[in-house]
Order: structure tokens, then C-alpha cells, then sequence
């Protein structure tokens, strides 16, 4: 395994990080997802991601009870708020960047997690509701409270991480991430937000490198997806992932597995190292439903990918990138639950 900074703070993150969206708590038993946890720690992850809302606070529990008995100074565990998490019924105050919110959900997480502190506490949307100066202030109480070491965000706009960094200066605490999706089919931080991170001295922690599996190349054009992926996964996996099941993107993917194989590697792990040859980006952010994935995926650790053959990426892919910077934060949803 590679280790990057994240961001300029001193706290170094395995490249490859290990997060349990759509698989904790939801879309594989809790034996599966321990398996996935203890093959990254095997493979020298020491990085993991994931969220209060990913399967309503159950992607934690199965998180913390995989990783207890490690020793907690040998791991960096993030963790995210912004949205409600169930169940039902919930109250006005259930959701966004409020302090009242944000003061109960870390609560809730150290609490399923089973730990003390986070390393990075990260908002999960921006909330246009909220004054930025109290979501900040309260992140700072966070951080003096010994919850939270660093604070990061996600999906934020350029000129949103801009203001948010100069009130965590003022406050004198780290905004060192901001958790976008990357891949080399969605490239939307590329104009924007990667430039003004390079500045203020923030990283790119990416999410859905692989596309969600779909630049494993195992998708194939007019077949049914293979039992078990992600987008036979009705309860919620298929609808995510329907955005790159197009003809178009499935028939160009294909089209990657000879460049993967000059460098030895298969279209899952040229993609993973695609995202880090980007040198903003501090950890490609990768999910896994089986421990043999993880395995696998961590082979692109420390790859070097020739210009030569990110140009033939680029031929292959063509029009199917999506690079508009106006599409980050595209999903923020209203705050409002009432
Ligand atoms: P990926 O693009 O890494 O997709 C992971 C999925 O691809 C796996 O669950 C698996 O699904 C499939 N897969 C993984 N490895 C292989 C392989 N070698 N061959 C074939 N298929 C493979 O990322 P995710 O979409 O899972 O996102 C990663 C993490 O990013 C999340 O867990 C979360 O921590 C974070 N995230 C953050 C968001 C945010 O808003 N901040 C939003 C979304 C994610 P299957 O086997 O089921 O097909």
C-alpha cells in the first residue's frame, strides 16, 4: 500500500480506502462485510469511509464491530452528516448542517462506531439553509471537543469550499478534504474544484472510481448484469448505478481492457489507478460486496500510468466523460424535511 497527506495536515491516509456504501448494513450480510473490512486491513488499508445515513446508522455498527480490537491509532476512520437517518418519524431538526444536527448526529456516530473520536468528520452535502458560519462553528466545537480531529466536505462547489476554508482558518481548525465523485468516466472537479483545492491546500478524497463496478468491464452490452452485482440490487444499488449502464459507456469499457493489460492490470484496478494519478487526489475511495474485490483493487496502489496510455484512455472514452463543473453538487437535496 501507498500512503498520501491528506490535504496539508500532517495525517497520512492509505491511497486506497476502503468505504461501505450500499454494502453495510444492506446489500451483503454482516459476515461478508467483516470478510471485505479484514481483507483491506490484510491488504494494508488503513483508511475507512463511511456514513451515518449509508443503511440508517447500521453501515457504522458493522464498520465498528469489524474493526474492534484494532488498535485505534493504526486506523483513520471517517464519517459523514447531512442527511436523516430513520427510522421514521423524524423531526425538522433531523437533517442538514445545523449545530443542533450536527451535535446530535457525531453523537450517533462515535456511538455506533464505537469509538471515541473520528479522524475526519466530513459534511455530506452543502446546506443551503444554514448559515455557513454556524455549520463551521459547530464543527470547531466538534473539533475542541476531541470528536473529531479534522473536518473535510462533499460535493461542495469551488467558491463553497472557498468560503469554508477561510472561517476554519479563523477558527483555527483543519478543512483538509473534500469528497467528490471521480472517475474517468466523471470528471466534473477537473475545471473547478481541483484547482481551488490545490490553493487552499485541500485533497480529493474520490468516490465510485470504478463507476460503481462498471469500469471492472463486467457489465457487457446487452446481457443481464451478473447475479449479485450491484445493478441487480433492487432495494437501491440499481438505481445508482443506472446513470453508466448505457450501450454507449458499456461498449467503450470494453474497449479499456488492452490498455489495462500493457500494464498488467485489469480494467477495475487501471481505473482505481486512473483516479490517482491525479496528484490532488489523496485516496481513490473504493466499495466492495467480496473480499477477493478488495484484494484485487489494492494492485493499483503505486501505480504509474504513461501519458501515452492516458491519451487512449481519453480516444476510448470520448464523449461518454462527463467534465461539466456545473454538475458538482448536482444532488443536493432540500434541506427541508417537514
Ligand atoms: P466503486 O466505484 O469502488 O464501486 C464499488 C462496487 O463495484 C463494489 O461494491 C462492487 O459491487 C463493484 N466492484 C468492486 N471491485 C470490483 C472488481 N474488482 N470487479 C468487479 N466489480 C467490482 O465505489 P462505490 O460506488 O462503492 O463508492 C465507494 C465509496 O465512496 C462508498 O463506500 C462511500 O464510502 C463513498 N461514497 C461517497 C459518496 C458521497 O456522497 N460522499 C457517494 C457514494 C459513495 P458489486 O460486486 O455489488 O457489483
Amino acid at each position: 500500500m501507498e500512503f498520501r497527506y491528506l490535504g496539508n495536515s500532517g495525517l497520512q491516509i492509505s491511497e486506497i480506502t476502503y468505504g461501505n456504501w450500499l454494502t453495510h448494513g444492506s446489500q451483503v450480510e454482516n459476515d461478508v462485510a467483516t470478510a471485505c473490512v479484514h481483507a483491506a486491513l490484510e491488504a494494508g488499508i488503513t483508511t475507512f469511509d463511511t456514513a451515518d445515513v449509508y443503511a440508517n446508522g447500521r453501515a457504522e455498527e458493522v464498520l465498528g464491530a469489524a474493526l474492534k480490537g484494532r488498535r485505534r491509532e493504526s486506523l483513520e476512520i471517517f464519517t459523514k452528516v447531512y442527511w436523516p437517518i430513520g427510522p421514521a418519524p423524524l423531526g425538522r431538526n433531523d437533517t442538514g448542517l445545523s449545530r443542533k444536527h450536527m451535535m446530535e448526529a457525531i453523537d450517533g456516530s462515535l456511538r455506533r462506531l464505537g469509538t471515541d473520536y473520528v479522524d475526519l468528520y466530513q459534511a455530506h452535502r452543502y446546506d443551503s439553509f444554514t448559515p455557513l458560519e454556524e455549520t463551521m462553528q459547530a464543527f470547531a466545537d466538534i473539533v475542541r471537543a476531541g470528536k473529531a480531529l479534522y473536518i473535510g466536505v462533499s460535493e461542495w462547489t469551488a467558491e463553497q469550499i472557498r468560503q469554508a476554508h477561510t472561517m476554519a482558518r479563523q477558527l483555527g481548525i483543519s478543512l483538509i478534504s473534500n469528497q467528490p465523485q471521480y472517475s474517468m468516466l466523471w470528471r466534473v472537479i477537473e475545471p473547478e474544484v481541483v484547482p481551488t483545492c490545490r490553493e487552499l491546500g485541500l485533497s480529493q478524497i474520490v468516490w465510485s472510481p470504478m463507476a460503481q463496478g462498471v469500469l471492472s468491464g463486467k457489465y457487457l452490452r446487452g446481457q443481464p448484469p451478473p447475479a449479485g452485482s450491484r445493478a441487480t440490487d433492487e432495494k437501491g444499488g440499481a438505481n445508482f448505478i443506472k446513470r453508466f449502464m448505457t450501450d454507449d459507456v458499456l461498449t467503450r469499457v470494453q474497449q479499456l481492457q488492452p490498455i489495462a493489460a500493457e500494464l498488467g492490470l485489469n480494467t477495475a484496478q487501471l481505473a482505481i489507478a486512473w483516479v490517482l494519478q491525479n496528484d490532488n487526489v489523496a485516496a481513490a475511495l473504493v466499495g466492495a460486496s467480496r473480499p477477493e474485490q478488495v484484494t484485487e483493487n489494492v494492485k493499483a496502489a503505486g501505480v504509474q500510468i504513461p501519458e501515452e496510455l492516458l491519451a487512449r484512455v481519453d480516444q476510448v472514452l470520448g464523449d461518454a466523460v462527463t467534465s461539466d463543473a456545473a454538475l458538482v453538487a448536482r444532488s443536493t437535496p432540500p434541506k427541508r424535511l417537514l
